[in-house]
């Protein structure tokens, strides 16, 4: 029997897919062992053979700064020399009609481009292509007029028009970094037959992963070319602007000279100065080229000979495997017959002249709504698959595919929208899309992983089956753990069990009071990223006044901060700007080098301790979760509600942690720990039958004497992943999670809470462990009036 990899195979190879490459994941690429890398797109992988022969040859040769008369120096200039030659060679592009320019990056290479016409008088005029990438995007803001063309029709139009009288620039990319559409590469020589004035501007940087580029017929060629090595090979950091010679005198006009660009500089005396004049190259490669990289392109381009062959053979293999994604991606399908994947393509899959080896999509539920990417993402992550996911650089490519109207943009930035967080679908669209890339060692398995993957966690079998809340009757409950998290994101303190505590306005006495900021960003750190953190214990002891930093597993003395705000010699505060989730707030950092020491080897990056002052109101809260983004229930419950990633509290029944690890111990995964979830009040149920994920369905609670009321569900993410013992990370119980409590496309799990204060209430509320719990939920005709509770009347 032949197996579907056997067919997809054949066929493969039948359109150019290269088998040969299987045979070199191991050897060259070790680092993609249990990791699937479809994100070629954001760069392309080295080989170990690569950077195994560029570091021999920077061991064995003493390389001087290129800009003097020494061996070493000469040695340098003559190896740049001829690499500066055999690149141009490697693009067809014959040294005596193009020259090159090494910079940064593509987008580096524009910007060079871009100081030359802003030195025009007068200004200039800039077109571009609704495909193009932000760096080329952002060119428009220097020009005196710009105009973005909505389609490769607009263009053809315009470039049989009239000419206008400002120098122009048009850009356009070579393929969209968004869908793969590969673009006319004709409109350079069109451009340059029809508008004088007119100069041609082509982004090659998404084209050179898989492709070729041509520079063979220099009439035809693009005035300037930019591209990213990095994409094309892996290594080195590098980018390059190529210049065809007929067209370089417009950028002589820049004004800036810096070392290296000039022949002669006078400092005081008026303006003098002697640009070099020998070559374009010379004239724009400000300051000391990054010549050990352009050095590296040597062996990278040797090196990407030997295994590909040519990038004509890449194309190849790259656009068959894009062939045979779309075919499976297109197959996927609900068992209600909705297909999974809307796929964002411009003209069909048919030739690697118009198509290179991207594909971006969204998916929709069996119900039609859409799936959001971020939550994609954090699975994806989870499962080791590497893809990317939002906006992708490329505004216009969503604005074409997802029908985002500009208006829609600003209106979802002006909602909180920001490119890179988590509102994935706002107002029933999505803000982005998922791209899958592919390039040179991509193979059949890496997208037979990936589909897999989408099949077993998108697909809804059955007609119907999301409804995965299971409604039921009231507990007795008791609360079975209160724990607090002193710092926030680190380890949690369990509040012993007899002792009561006190909850403040902002919840308990103590929570999330603290947190470490990074020393070079300000930015609060966490534990999803520095699973670390897990390991930090801190401990509030109010008799001795001080909060007792415990490191886990070490000899480390325990460092001790007084709970007091007031500094002491040995404990300075000084107050600073933090940021969490990018908004920024006040803070009080700790700058005693001991406090300093100590968290920044706890977890191996410069950071410190902060302090956010409860008495304060500068507390940190955000949109967590949206109306819209829960339609199940209804009611008050998900009301707008407004919380932070730190809510008040956090309540986690253990009947539900229960059944969630029934379900993991089926597929023999690691059990979760209650201590995953990170919530504040951990509540057993005592009699009766065992109603996991009763608290969807809870309104209000009564802890002992205190009142809260539910929030609504708390967004998940592979943070719980992190095991709260040892700080190692597993795949459970966020795989699970996904499968069993993805609701409308956010995975929940545990309840939001805020306490209730009594107008009247005689004396702090408090509460503890063992304290009888109670329940309102939606629908029992009972109600928690809490007007009334404000007054301490009308409740029992
Ligand atoms: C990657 C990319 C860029 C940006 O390249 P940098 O190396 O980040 O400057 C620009 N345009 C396209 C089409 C790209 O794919």
């Amino acid at each position: 029997m032949v197996t579907r990899r056997e067919s997809l195979l054949k066929e493969a190879i039948a359109n150019g897919y290269n088998p040969s490459v299987e045979g070199l994941r191991d050897t060259e690429y070790p680092q993609l062992k249990e990791v699937t890398y479809l994100d070629h797109a954001g760069t392309t992988l080295y080989a170990t053979s690569l950077i195994h022969s560029f570091s021999k040859e920077l061991c064995e040769n003493l390389y001087g700064n290129p800009h003097s008369p020494s061996p070493s120096s000469q040695q340098t200039t003559k190896r740049l020399d001829d690499i500066r030659h055999r690149v141009l060679r490697l693009f067809n592009a014959d040294p005596e009609q193009f020259d090159i320019v090494f910079c940064a990056n593509a987008t580096a290479g524009m910007k060079l481009v871009l100081e030359a016409f802003t030195a025009q008088k007068g200004g200039f005029e800039y077109r571009y292509h609704l495909d193009a990438h932000t760096s080329l995007v952002g060119m428009r803001e220097l020009a005196s007029e710009a105009t973005c063309f909505s389609s490769d029709a607009e263009v053809e139009i315009w470039l049989k028009g009239l000419c206008e009288d400002l120098p122009g620039l048009f850009g356009w990319p070579a393929q969209s970094n968004f869908s793969g559409r590969r673009l006319p590469r004709d409109w350079a020589a069109k451009l340059r037959n029809n508008r004088s004035g007119w100069y041609s501007l082509l982004d090659a940087a998404a084209l050179v992963t898989s492709a070729p580029l041509d520079l063979s017929n220099a009439r035809a060629a693009p005035d300037f070319t930019v591209l990213s090595f990095y994409k094309m090979f892996g290594f080195p950091d590098l980018g390059a602007l190529i210049i065809r010679k007929d067209s370089a005198d417009i950028l002589k006009s820049r004004r800036y000279f810096g070392g290296g660009t000039v022949d002669a500089v006078g400092s005081r005396a008026g303006n003098f100065h002697a640009r070099k004049a020998d070559s374009i190259h010379a004239h724009l490669e400000d300051g000391t080229s990054a010549f050990h990289s352009i050095l590296s392109l040597d062996t990278a381009i040797s090196t990407h000979e030997r295994l590909y062959g040519s990038f004509d053979n890449i194309s190849r293999h790259a656009f068959s495997l894009i062939q045979v994604i779309h075919g499976l991606l297109g197959e996927l399908t609900h068992g209600n017959g909705r297909k999974l994947c809307k796929i964002y393509v411009q003209g069909g899959i048919t030739s690697s002249v118009t198509q290179g080896p991207i594909v971006a999509f969204n998916m929709q539920r069996a119900d039609g709504s859409w799936i959001g990417y971020a939550e994609v993402e954090k699975l994806a992550s989870v499962k080791n698959i590497h893809i990317r996911t939002g906006a992708l650089c490329n505004p216009g490519g969503i604005e074409a595919s997802v029908g985002l109207e500009p208006w829609e943009i600003e209106q979802n930035f002006l909602a909180g929208h920001r490119c890179w967080d988590q509102q994935d679908v706002m107002h029933g669209k999505p803000t982005g899309a998922i791209r899958v890339s592919l390039g040179a060692m991509s193979t059949i398995d890496d997208l037979m992983v990936f589909v897999k993957f989408l099949e077993e966690f998108y697909i809804d079998k059955e007609p119907g089956s999301s409804a995965l809340l299971v409604p039921v009757g009231k507990p007795d409950a008791v609360v079975d753990s209160l724990t607090i998290y002193p710092i926030k994101s680190c380890g949690g303190f369990k509040i012993p069990p007899g002792e009561c505590w006190e909850i403040r306005p902002h919840g308990f006495a103590w929570d999330r009071e603290w947190c470490l900021v990074h020393l070079g960003t300000g930015s609060v750190i966490d534990q999803k990223r520095y699973n670390k953190m897990a390991l930090i214990r801190p401990r509030v002891d109010p008799t001795s006044g001080y909060l007792v930093v415990h490191l886990h597993n070490s000899s480390v003395a325990p460092l001790k901060v007084p709970l007091s705000l007031t500094p002491s010699p040995s404990c300075a505060l000084k107050s600073s700007q933090s940021r969490v989730c990018g908004d920024k707030i006040a803070a009080l950092t700790y700058t005693s080098p001991h406090i300093t020491d100590f968290f920044t080897s706890a977890i191996g990056i410069p950071c410190t301790l902060a302090r956010f002052p409860a008495a304060s109101e500068n507390r940190h809260f955000k949109p967590h979760l949206k109306e819209s983004s829960f339609v199940q229930g209804g009611g008050d419950r998900f009301a707008p509600i407004l919380l932070s990633n730190e809510s008040p509290i956090l309540l986690i029944n253990s009947s539900s942690v229960d059944k969630l690890n029934e379900t993991i111990s089926c597929s023999g995964g690691k059990l979760a720990k209650p201590e995953v979830f990170r919530g504040n009040i951990v509540i057993r149920e005592t009699a009766g039958i065992r109603r996991a994920y009763a608290e969807d369905f809870w309104k209000h609670v009564k802890i002992g004497r205190e009142y809260f009321r539910l929030l609504g569900p708390c967004r998940r993410c592979h943070m719980v992943c992190v095991d709260q013992e040892t700080a190692e990370k597993d795949e459970e119980p966020y795989v699970t999670l996904t499968k069993t409590r993805r609701i409308d496309g956010r995975v929940l799990f545990g309840q939001h809470a805020v306490h209730l204060p009594l107008k009247n209430g005689d004396g702090v509320p408090r509460i503890r462990v063992g304290d009888a719990v109670r329940v309102w939920q939606d629908g029992d005709g009972e109600e928690v009036d809490e007007g009334c509770l404000a007054s301490r009347t009308g409740v029992a």
